[in-house]
């Protein structure tokens, strides 16, 4: 899929362009069959033009020349109005050339017409919200995509769209509606998706200080999956409440299921969010307990994963502690020769805070010698995404908690 996909969309006018012909060709062939009362000279010029025409729109696209292809194509429609496909072919390449106003105005014109069928009137709607979702007019685009449904709820399609849309525009309420609807409609299981944006709508509840409303929709997200992103906000909500040996608890377990997470947890514990001041004020200190508690515990197994002791690393750089940090990573390094990339970065910016030039330029050395990743901190495992920001939903593929830390074992 990798490789014939991106090949397809690359080569998908000139696809248009021949299967177009090859229509074109077979209603000459009918027409030619049940008689058309046109002299046989003046059906051959028409053929003859035609195939003209496409022959010439199909070089141009090859050529990647799509201005002129739409041009070719314009005088076919000229030539033979009610060949809808045509229709749409053009709507098509006018859409993929960037020029939205003339694709909606050709699909436009196909639903206005009164002797279509329906199936092609539900085909002209969909192309229109295709129109409207290319060109960003995210308002409309949203409206036309609900008439389509209107007629028939079974387009999964659509509906996929519409849940694209809610969710870049983080309207959870309808994202979690239109999922609904997918998983009634689609094969695909949809439990861990809607999870995630239940706990979004959850994580929105809490930024405002309704804790009530975020544990009743937390709740709803675990009924679905229980995923890092529900946990780690289940966390912070024991937090909130001083549950804390629950939080402790909890917090141990996320380690121990996904260590590459650990400094996730942290950036996720400090986010802000809008309450009394003496319920934030709680939070803090609570929270600087979990933190004490986070960087005393040692022993298993998980606690040393490179992820562990990089958040380790980074929380005691925050606190102004280099020599605590270094302290930790120099006996970590000591005993895995096979090193991160990440850490060892961590390990020379740690000699150059405390002043041991020499030794952070033989490591520097070292590095440098077997580096040959790029340098971002987080990548999509799915689509490959760069990004130094946290994203549990690939700004990219949409995927889910497809992030990944970048270091090399
Ligand atoms: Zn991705």
């Amino acid at each position: 899929m990798d490789v014939i996909w991106p090949w397809i969309q690359s080569n998908l006018l000139s696809f248009v362009a021949v299967f177009t012909t090859l229509i074109l060709l077979y209603h000459y062939l009918i027409e030619k069959g049940t008689g058309v009362r046109l002299s046989k000279r003046y059906r051959s010029s028409i053929f003859e033009t035609q195939s003209k025409i496409f022959l010439n729109a199909t070089q141009y696209l090859i050529s990647g020349n799509k201005d002129l292809a739409i041009k070719e194509f314009l005088n076919a429609v000229d030539l033979n109005r009610e060949t809808i496909d045509t229709y749409f072919a053009l709507g098509g390449l006018f859409r993929s050339n960037g020029e939205i106003e003339k694709a909606i105005s050709i699909h436009r014109s196909l639903i206005a017409r009164e002797n279509i069928n329906e199936t092609t009137r539900v085909r002209a709607l969909r192309e229109l919200a295709l129109d409207f979702d290319k060109g960003g007019f995210i308002d409309k685009a949203i409206e036309t995509y609900q008439d389509v449904l209107k007629i028939n709820r079974d387009q999964e399609e659509v509906i996929l769209a519409l849940c694209r849309i809610y969710e870049d525009i983080e309207d959870w309420e309808s994202a979690h509606k239109y999922r609904m609807m997918l998983s009634k409609v689609g094969k695909k299981n949809q439990a861990e998706t809607i999870s995630h944006i239940l706990v979004q709508k959850a994580k929105a509840f809490f930024e405002t200080g309704n804790f009530k409303k975020a544990t009743e929709e937390l709740e709803e997200a675990f009924r679905f999956a229980p995923s890092v992103s529900a946990k780690i906000l289940r966390l912070k909500l024991f937090i909130i409440k001083g549950s804390l040996e629950e939080a402790k608890s909890l917090f141990l377990e996320l380690l121990r299921e996904h260590p590459m997470y650990a400094a996730f947890i942290f950036v996720s514990l400090d986010e802000k969010f809008k309450a009394e001041q003496k319920i934030v004020d709680e939070y803090k200190q609570r929270l600087s307990h979990l933190r004490d508690y986070f960087l005393k515990i040692e022993g298993d197994d998980f606690l040393n994963s490179p992820a562990v002791i990089l958040s380790k690393v980074r929380l005691l750089k925050d606190l102004k502690k280099p020599q605590d940090a270094f302290g930790i990573l120099k006996r970590w390094m000591e005993g895995h020769h096979s090193s991160s990339e990440i850490l060892k970065i961590e390990y020379i910016k740690l000699l150059i805070d405390l002043g041991d030039t020499k030794a952070a330029v033989n490591e520097t050395q070292s590095l440098l010698e077997n580096l040959h990743q790029s340098l971002t901190r987080h990548y999509c495992n799915e689509c490959g995404f760069n990004s130094d920001n946290i994203f549990w939903r690939c700004p990219q593929c949409h995927e889910w908690e497809t992030i990944q830390f970048r270091w090399k074992v």
